[in-house]
């Protein structure tokens, strides 16, 4: 869901009263926490992680997409919980990270909330046994103490800094420094985070200034990205498919063009989105080509950056986001600049809109049957702390017996760069509007 159209919800709850609205986001939590209770029962032991990060997507959809006094606070509490337990269970060190997190933001966000001082509680707990921080563990306690004291957390907090029941507490206890949210929750009160509106840039204050546009072809180096039926690798097909592109943007749109690589080399996710902002684009477009596990799905689809709980996109970021685990990416830093992306959700939305038909509507002119896969979207890293519009587009499955050979042609390459192009020339068009 857009900005706009959560704008546009909102004003309507204060003008005709919540009622209704109120029973639809306790049905949205209901079903984002059954999910959740559901797989604890089911995977007690966390044995498919996959789940649970979809489990927690679904919590994590619900907490952008509602924000509710009184239950937005209780699915941060689930999504701590939901870390803390794969923690336990499996020593994932990113769900410690996450836990601390969320409970922290929850107690900072939300202090009116009575969950809130059952996250300091349990922070207080993380971080006196998993993270070795007495200190911060005493911080978290001794809050729950001196904010809470009618809370039903005061007597667990007094006995973990060894207070008996009916003393006082030591007057030499630090202040509490209750976490700022890590700034992260501006994306709750809908707030743009990220700098510049490139449709100012761009179109109205300076009409004659070249759009930067940074295209970012899939893979390279050592990492070949899928492989289609004839040994064709994505690495290659992408990097011919962008170098078009380019031409095409320079000629025909005047555009600067960065190209993230623009030899058979490795960059590392990170780097590309950091090209990006170092250039300060307008634009930001990562080309690959799709596979699927039986070599029988075909089709186009754009993705724009956002937390999901449909399996196939997770499945497909997963692979796309392989090199990032590999070299050791931190996860929760793909959270916040997530996040923070969101400041750009609605015009990246847009232009994955734009490019998806354009691919679609040029293709089909020359072939027969082809998928209009559509946009969706998916946490993709390479699209992490971009602070311009971005997409990732899957041009066609590489591992199709039809699609891939043709893709393998230059012919069928240059058809993908010209409909590229035609969907950024089409949304710069809009943006000038
Ligand atoms: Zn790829």
């Amino acid at each position: 869901m857009g900005w706009t159209l959560l704008l546009c919800c909102s004003l309507l709850v204060a003008a005709t009263g919540a009622s209704a609205d109120s029973s639809k986001t306790r049905q949205a939590y209901e079903r984002a926490r059954s999910g959740y209770v559901a797989l604890a029962e089911r995977d007690s032991d966390v044995d498919d992680l996959m789940e649970w990060e979809q489990a927690a997507s679904s919590l994590l959809i619900f907490v952008r997409e509602y924000r509710d006094p009184d239950y937005t606070p209780r699915a941060l509490f689930l999504l701590g919980r939901l870390y803390e337990f794969t923690y336990e269970k499996r020593r994932f060190q990113t769900g410690l990270t996450r836990a601390t997190y969320f409970y922290e933001s929850l107690a900072a966000q939300y202090p009116r909330h009575s969950l809130a001082d059952d996250a300091l509680l349990r922070l207080g707990d993380l971080r006196r046994d998993a993270l070795a921080d007495p200190d911060g563990a005493q911080q978290a306690y001794t809050a729950v103490i001196e904010s809470y004291p009618n809370g039903d957390m005061l007597e667990q907090a007094r006995s973990r800094l060894g207070i008996a029941a009916g003393e006082a507490a030591p007057a030499s206890m630090p202040e509490p420094t209750p976490s700022s949210g890590l700034g992260l929750f501006g994306f709750l009160s809908g707030k743009s985070k990220a700098g510049k509106d490139s449709k100012e840039v761009f179109s109205r204050s300076d009409p004659k200034r070249r759009p930067v546009i940074v295209i970012d072809p899939g893979h390279g180096g050592e990492e070949d990205g899928a492989i289609g039926i004839d040994g064709v690798k994505e690495k290659d097909v992408v990097l011919n498919i962008s170098l078009m592109l380019e031409e095409l943007l320079q000629d025909r749109l005047r555009a600067k063009t960065v190209l993230t690589r623009r030899t058979d080399v490795h960059v590392p996710l990170q780097e590309r989105t950091k090209i990006a902002n170092d250039h300060d684009a307008d634009l930001f477009i990562s080309v690959h080509a799709n596979a699927s596990v039986y070599h029988a799905a075909k089709g186009i689809e754009t993705y724009y950056l956002d937390n999901t709980n449909d399996k196939s996109s997770l499945k497909l970021a997963e692979r796309e986001n392989a090199s990032w685990q590999a070299g050791g990416g931190d996860d929760l830093s793909f959270i916040l600049s997530d996040l923070i992306q969101n400041g750009k959700l609605d015009e990246s939305i847009t232009l994955a809109h734009y490019t998806q038909d354009a691919l679609h509507e040029s293709l089909s002119r020359y072939y027969r049957g082809v998928k209009n896969l559509g946009v969706k979207k998916a946490p993709f890293y390479v699209l992490v702390g971009a602070h311009m519009p971005c997409v990732l587009v899957e041009v066609s499955f590489i591992d199709h017996p039809v699609e891939g050979k043709r893709l393998a042609t230059r012919r069928y390459q240059k058809l993908i760069a010209a409909a590229l192009y035609e969907g950024v020339r089409a949304y710069f068009e809009r943006e000038g509007e």
